[in-house]
């Protein structure tokens, strides 16, 4: 059956004004399950017009109140993660159990944000001079925008609007327009919790909606998670606009395996890391870097076994370890990249592109791939794949490993597999990316750090979530007070000092 997806507009589902449509299809069966209205300017203008209007009275809201009704969205999303993390893998394929997962990590920045209260606490200083005081407080800035990618769609719009509703914003969401039931399903989970109709808005749409947003004069901050080449104009154009940005980019992972690393510990990183949700994580393991060719054979010898003994299947399937890539382009997008590699002259290992899953032939599977001998040259290590596609590029040397990472583009997430704490140490320190793993191979700040990368994984000042996410979402105001009781010192001309 095949449902129209909406916007969600004023606490109402309504359908896009403009006459252009998308399919949306289920990854597993290649089935167009969902018809898509793309919002044209005048939805947006519509669901800016509604946050415009909630906002006075959600900024003026209590935080204690506001966190109240995250409270109880967290309940809620709580009691149905099950039927979310159906609604993902439906659109998305990912494995149930890892769609569970980013429902989870997206619950954790609704935890953190329930502590409003405490987070939007400002300082206080007494005496800044004789009788004077002063005071900081931190204040919303109005009405944020949201625009997510395809691989987390419950999670990465999470990372932004449980903070931007906690600091008083009102928010409109654009989703990918791959997978963009969960986002109506969080707008609903949102308003039964008691949230204000007005204060989160969903439009669905692509770049004509996207667009519109950025050109809006009544949006005041963009948010933005997606690939390097649209974070780089999201930012561009937002900031021309005058508004605050923070754009989180694509991504081309590292980890390091030390000579004394544990070796087995290495191989099951790599395997979860590199092929868990298909590689369609910004914070995948797409290139291993063994230092030296006794490493890098051990390595090999393991791995190689067990990327071609991989369960690949339906998300639906309880055994599946791997589910299908999110659309057709996208599979042989990928496939273009290994047909590249093994051009290129890289040393193809494992071979997925011919993986078929019986009873879902029509489904966007692949199978995992491993290549050897990959080198800084290649297109296959330049770029980002976003697939289950590992990369196996050999150093000499540490150095030459760390080098290989600070000289690459993009700076999202690495890790190094090792037990020398000299070693682990001089990573941290010196590496050029901006979150960092020792023996942890999907380093994911929790919710109450930030998320962000480096280098053109990120464009803007702030990180998402945590404090970086309360000072993005919110303006900073000194007020410095004095009570005159009596004491009158005439007119003043020079700054005024503490002598
Ligand atoms: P994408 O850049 O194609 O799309 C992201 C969003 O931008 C979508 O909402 C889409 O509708 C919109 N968009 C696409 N083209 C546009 C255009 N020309 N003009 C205006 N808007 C446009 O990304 P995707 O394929 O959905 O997601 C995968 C990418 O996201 C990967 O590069 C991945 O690394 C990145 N990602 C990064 C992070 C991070 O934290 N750095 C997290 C998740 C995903």
């Amino acid at each position: 059956m095949q449902t129209t997806i909406a916007n969600f507009i004023n606490g109402e589902f309504v359908p896009s004004q403009g006459p252009r449509t998308t399919a949306v299809y289920n990854p597993a069966t290649g089935e167009q399950s969902g018809i898509l209205g793309l919002a044209s300017a005048q939805d947006v203008r519509s669901a800016v017009i509604a946050a415009g209007k909630a906002f006075p009275v959600w900024a003026n809201t209590p935080p204690l109140r506001r966190a109240r009704i995250l409270n109880r969205f967290l309940r809620i999303l709580e009691d149905r993660i099950d039927e979310l993390a159906q609604i993902i893998t439906a659109e998305h394929g990912k494995v149930l159990s890892d769609a569970k997962g980013e429902i989870q990590r997206g619950m954790e920045v609704v935890e953190f944000a329930t502590g409003a209260p405490q987070l939007l606490k400002g300082e206080v200083t007494e005496n800044v001079g004789t009788r004077v005081d002063s005071h900081s407080l931190r204040q919303p800035l109005g009405v944020v925008a949201g625009i997510t990618p395809f691989n987390f769609p419950a999670m990465v719009p999470m990372w932004m609007f449980p903070v931007a509703l906690a600091c008083g914003n009102t928010f409109i969401l654009k989703p990918s327009e791959r997978d963009p039931s969960a986002s109506l399903v969080l707008a609903q989970w949102l308003k039964e919790a008691g949230l204000p109709d007005g204060v989160f808005n969903v439009v669905q749409g692509d770049k004509e909606a996207v667009d519109a947003l950025l050109s809006d004069p009544d949006i005041v901050a963009v948010s933005f998670v997606g690939s390097t080449p649209i974070a780089r104009y999201i930012y561009e154009t937002a900031t021309q606009h005058g508004k605050r940005c923070q754009a989180l980019g694509g991504a081309k992972n590292h980890m390091i395996v030390m000579p004394d690393a544990d070796i087995d510990q290495a191989v099951d990183a790599l395997m979860g890391a590199a092929y868990g949700s298909a590689g369609e994580r910004c914070m995948a393991i797409s290139v291993a870097v063994p230092i030296g060719d006794t490493t890098a054979d051990r390595l090999i010898e393991k791995l190689a076994p067990k990327v071609r003994a991989l369960n690949i299947g339906p998300g639906t399937d309880p055994d599946a370890e791997m589910g299908p890539l999110v659309t057709k382009q996208h599979l042989d997008k990928v496939r273009g990249y290994i047909d590249a590699g093994v051009g290129e002259g890289a040393k193809l290992v494992v071979d997925g592109r011919d993986f078929r899953r019986q009873g879902y032939e029509k489904g966007y599977f692949i199978g995992g791939s491993l290549f050897d001998n990959v080198t800084t040259s290649m297109k296959i290590y330049k770029e980002e794949i976003f697939g289950p596609v590992l990369a196996i590029a050999r150093a000499k040397s540490y150095d030459e490993a760390a080098e290989m990472i600070n000289e690459h583009e993009f700076g999202n997430g690495t890790a190094i597999f090792t037990r020398d704490g000299d070693a682990a140490r001089e990573f941290a320190h010196q590496i050029q990316v901006g979150m960092v793993g020792i023996n942890v191979p999907i380093p994911v700040p929790m919710a109450f750090h930030s998320f962000g990368g480096w280098k053109a994984s990120l464009f803007g000042d702030h990180h998402m979530h945590g404090p970086e996410g309360v000072r993005f979402y919110t303006k900073l105001k000194t007020i410095t007070t004095r009570w005159p009781t009596g004491i009158r010192s005439g007119a003043e001309f020079v700054m005024p000092t503490m002598s």
